[in-house]
């Protein structure tokens, strides 16, 4: 299997060197060739299986390079009972006859980027291998809160790999930050950075665009890698999940194999809707893919209107993981939607570039709205879908998912389409007590790790157990360093 960059067919890479590369050198992101299908049995068959054994199935067909051996090594490290409370890892709740909820959270840090964390340290481990890399790679990332901590978790202890995260020291909720400052592993550090995220942000794009630091790195024996969300080594991994998802309405009796399903998917880097599409075009039989955003709603005025403009105001949101103004996977539907015309896909990004706006052809707009719908919601509208969903159906939803409720109501009420619709559920609620306090109609909120009590209290619901063990956890890191000192945190911790 080859991958292509979207912004050049004729750059081509192994998987393994797509994983450790991350993004290709013109700016494009690595993409399969060819997306695999799937044989008319196989829906059948998946279903009988466990989530490993189908994340096998799935994800050896785009990993030609790797062997059953050592997929199944890092599969069954990566979804191990002692990570994943749940024992089918990504369980389907289903809420009315045509409405159903996959639940992305059972992971060790109660969100959904733990599906992709989990896995992507293997694979980049095993990739340095298998491009003769013999450098240990050190991830740097800076965080706003969830993915920091997902990628400690994901790379704590893997072997040819070590991490160091950057958060805002007043950027993270209290809950975050216990998470952070608590992380197991020999491998890893954490620091907090005087400042907001940006101010982290920054400081970590100036590390990687700094030659002496990475040649002084190079001496040391490591490379600096950064393990975002456009790695495909993690779209591969979320890919997994719709198929699974397929598969146990199926075994459930649900639906029957070959019937339609829609998913409603909240969104804000396009990486988990994106890993939807290519299920779909494995041959998963989905019909639509109803993509939810909050406030910031550039994806909702693309998949209407074509033009994609990062120029508007940006928004702070009670589901703050999509608050994102540029969602960086988008160039890989593109890609993929217009059967690989790279020179578009390089118009479109080198305008977004130089003038933060694109527009795609009539053509490309129509086959997008062929497989995509789209919807916006507010924070009061987020809080509202939290008390309904809760007081009608006594189920427990976190911001993100909310989100995606509404857009789904919206969608539904909208088109009439009562086709059965799978919402992807990205975070437990405990990871938001905050807002869902707030929005159960409780004013006077609890602080620390008290919340996470408090709303067990209100709702009768148990406290996972990863955010239940906080309090007594260690408290291993206590470094703060002004933003214009990060590399010396680099330096102390790669000696
Ligand atoms: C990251 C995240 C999202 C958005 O996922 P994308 O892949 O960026 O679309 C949604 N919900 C939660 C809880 C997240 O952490």
């Amino acid at each position: 299997m080859n991958y292509i960059s979207t912004r050049n067919n004729n750059l081509r890479m192994s998987a393994a060197q797509a994983i450790v590369k991350g993004l290709a050198p013109d700016g494009g992101l690595m993409t399969p060739c060819v997306i695999p299908t799937l044989p008319s049995s196989a829906l059948h068959s998946l279903a009988d299986m466990n989530y490993q054994q189908r994340v096998l199935y799935i994800i050896g067909r785009f990993l030609t390079g790797f062997s059953t051996v050592e997929l199944n090594q890092y599969i069954n490290a990566a979804y191990a009972k002692e990570k994943f409370s749940h024992p089918d890892v990504a369980p389907i709740h289903r809420i009315d006859e045509c409405t159903h909820c996959l639940e992305l959270w059972h992971g060790p840090t109660c969100a959904f980027k733990d599906m992709a964390l989990q896995m992507l340290p293997h694979l980049l481990s095993a990739s340095l291998e298998k491009t003769l890399e013999k450098r240990t790679a050190c991830i740097l990332t800076a965080t706003s809160g969830d993915t920091g901590k997902a990628a400690l978790e994901g790379f704590k202890d893997v072997n040819k790999t070590c991490i160091l995260v950057f958060y805002p020291k007043n950027g993270v909720s209290d809950i975050q930050e216990l998470q952070m400052i608590t992380q197991e592993g020999e491998n890893v550090d954490v620091c907090a950075v005087e400042g907001n995220f940006d101010d982290a942000q920054t400081g970590v794009k100036k590390l990687f665009a700094d030659k002496e630091l990475e040649e002084r790195l190079t001496q040391r024996g490591y490379l600096l890698s950064s393990a975002n969300s456009i790695n495909w080594g993690r779209v591969l991994p979320q890919i997994v999940y719709y198929v699974s998802a397929y598969c146990d309405l199926i075994k459930q009796g649900t639906i029957s194999a070959g019937d339609m399903v829609n998913f409603c998917v909240p969104t804000g880097n396009f990486g988990n809707i994106l890993a939807a599409y290519y299920a779909k075009q494995m041959g998963v039989p989905i019909q639509r893919l109803i993509c939810a955003s909050n406030s910031n709603n550039v994806l909702t005025e693309f998949i209407e209107t074509g033009v994609y403009d990062r120029n508007r105001k940006f928004h702070n949101t009670i589901s703050p993981s999509m608050d994102i103004l540029i969602s960086s996977n988008l160039e890989r539907l593109i890609f993929e939607i217009s059967n690989h015309d790279d020179a578009m896909v390089r118009g479109c990004m080198n305008s977004l570039g130089e003038t933060g706006r694109y527009e795609v052809t009539p053509f490309v707009k129509n086959q997008i709205q062929k497989v995509f719908s789209a919807g916006c919601c507010t924070d009061e509208q987020t809080k509202e879908t939290i008390g309904t969903v809760w007081k009608e159906h006594g189920y427990l939803i976190d911001p993100h998912t909310a989100v995606a409720f509404h857009v789904l109501q919206q969608y539904r009420d909208h088109t009439g389409d009562m086709t059965p619709s799978v919402v992807v559920s990205t975070a437990s609620p405990f990871k938001f007590c905050a807002a869902v306090l707030d929005a159960l109609g409780i004013s006077e909120l609890k602080h620390g790790t008290d919340i996470l009590d408090q709303l067990a209290q209100v709702t009768g619901e148990e406290v996972p157990t990863p955010l239940a063990c906080l309090k007594k956890k260690e408290r291993r890191f206590h470094t703060v360093t002004e933003k214009e000192h990060m590399m010396d945190q680099v330096l102390n911790m790669l000696r």
